[in-house]
């Protein structure tokens, strides 16, 4: 996989493949698309509708984040991209970028819309994870 930066594999092989870069090669490449982010959300919403009832039959109506103690009181569900479309989180953490009176720090494109990629998450649980890396308990 083309990753901008070598820390930036690293830290998807330590969230996602304990550690080991071979195994996020081989395991994971399905959940990465580094296409312009637009493009994605272009994809993704053209299907969306679809895969829905598809995503709460495969979980059984049930939030796979489990993030927020009021998990599922609402049964409002919607798709969340474990590995999200795009994201701000790697310049900032790994390289220290900040914003400037001017300028957000850029996000790189890297999720994809692989179904391996999406889970359920109910509407608190979404709201609360925002556009943060945790991963869905079944994962
Ligand atoms: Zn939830």
């Amino acid at each position: 996989m083309k990753f901008e930066y070598p820390e930036d594999r690293e830290f998807f092989a330590n969230l996602l493949a304990g550690g080991v870069e071979e195994r996020l090669e081989a395991e994971f490449s399905d959940y990465f698309d580094f296409r312009h982010p637009a493009i994605k959300r272009w994809e993704f919403d053209k299907f969306r509708k679809k895969l829905m009832p598809e995503l709460v039959e495969k979980y059984g109506g049930q939030c796979q984040l489990r993030l927020h103690p009021d998990c599922s009181k609402e049964e409002v569900y919607q798709i969340d991209h474990i590995i999200p479309l795009a994201s701000n989180e790697l310049n900032k953490k790994l390289r220290h970028m900040g914003r400037t009176s001017t300028e957000k720090v850029p996000p790189q494109s890297f999720g994809s819309n692989n179904l391996k990629n999406l889970t359920l998450a109910c509407k608190r649980c979404n709201a609360f994870k925002k556009h943060r890396m945790i991963l869905p308990t079944s994962t």
